[in-house]
């Protein structure tokens, strides 16, 4: 994952145009490493765009996919969001829209809807909470055991939270391409070439997968399991830019990924030609209509009351 171009001058002009314009560069854990390398704070989408919210710069460039800017603008209206690649989608979020969701609701009237942040502002609009990967458990638990759940819409961190809670939940059937692609034979194979590599997956990944793995994480979870664990080594089951964050933060243990093909496509279109090009024109901006706002914010600040 560590290129050996050398990016230094043109991170320099951004780390300097930034100043200028009074920006903060926020880099998803997913992001190439020279992007993460030029950014003020990596994390995850949420993580990211609270501190964009708690922030006092006055434009933010998000460097991530389309839904994780449109949450920034969600938490900080006030502020000019821009996103270096605005073709940089997330398929996941694409798999659910707010006719198909809102015709679903229909047919469980008094179902609560919980949705990922990985969804588009519409689709949170129209959901009684957000949940993380993070905190699906926890937002799940947080409704009366009778009532019903529809949780859209990555059915394989919908199976996860499910199990953990105990909950049933009816499962919109949406997933992660990336992490949907990993295995149990990659994670067999994985394990042979490093035997004494704990493993590592996201809640992202298949059940079966997740069965094999010592620790299932959200990307924040992994930093914090990898560094207070006892182990040295580390099968990684996530995007492979994870890899590069662990090693940058846990620096005296060693992570391999459990396979080199999960890589997310449009996590790597946002280069730092772009992310200078962005910063120079201040744009493209990311806005959420004001009705759409509404809905969407309050969902997100459900869920930051029921697991801050
Ligand atoms: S890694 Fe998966 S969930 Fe994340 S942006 Fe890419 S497709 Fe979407």
């Amino acid at each position: 994952m560590i290129s050996g171009m050398d990016y230094s001058a043109l991170q320099a002009e951004i780390r300097t145009l930034a100043r200028e314009r009074q920006a903060v560069i926020l880099a998803h854990n997913y992001q190439r490493p020279e992007v993460q390398d030029v950014a003020d704070h990596l994390g995850d989408s949420l993580g990211l765009s609270q501190r964009a919210a708690r922030s006092s710069a006055r434009v933010i460039v998000f460097c991530g996919v389309d839904f994780m800017a449109e949450t920034a603008a969600i938490l900080a209206p006030d502020r000019k969001v821009v996103i270096p690649e605005p073709r940089a989608g997330c398929p996941m979020a694409a798999m659910v829209d707010v006719e198909e969701l809102l015709a679903l609701k229909a047919r469980h009237p008094g179902a609560a809807v919980v949705s990922y942040v990985n969804t588009t502002a519409a689709v949170k609009a129209v959901s009684d909470i957000c949940c993380t990967s993070a905190n699906a458990v926890r937002v799940v638990q947080s409704f009366p055991a009778d009532r019903e759940i529809i949780f859209a819409p990555d059915c394989n961190l919908g199976s996860w939270a499910a199990k953990k809670s105990g909950r049933e939940l009816i499962l919109w059937q949406g997933f992660c391409p990336t992490h949907d692609l990993i295995t149990v034979e990659d994670v067999a194979k994985a394990k042979t070439e490093h035997p004494g590599a704990k493993v590592v997956v996201h809640p992202e990944c298949r059940q079966e997968v997740s069965a094999m793995a010592d620790a299932v994480e959200s990307t924040s979870g992994m930093i914090r399991f990898c560094r207070e664990d006892s182990g040295r080594e580390y099968l990684i089951g996530t995007e492979l830019g994870m890899i590069y964050r662990l090693s940058k933060d846990v620096p005296d243990k060693h992570f391999y990924p459990v396979t080199e093909v999960s890589v997310c496509p449009n996590m790597k279109l946002t280069t730092l030609d772009k992310v200078l090009r962005a910063l120079q024109a201040e744009a493209p901006v990311v806005t959420v209509p004001a009705d759409v706002r509404e809905g969407a914010l309050q969902a997100v600040q459900r869920m930051i009351e029921v697991n801050p």
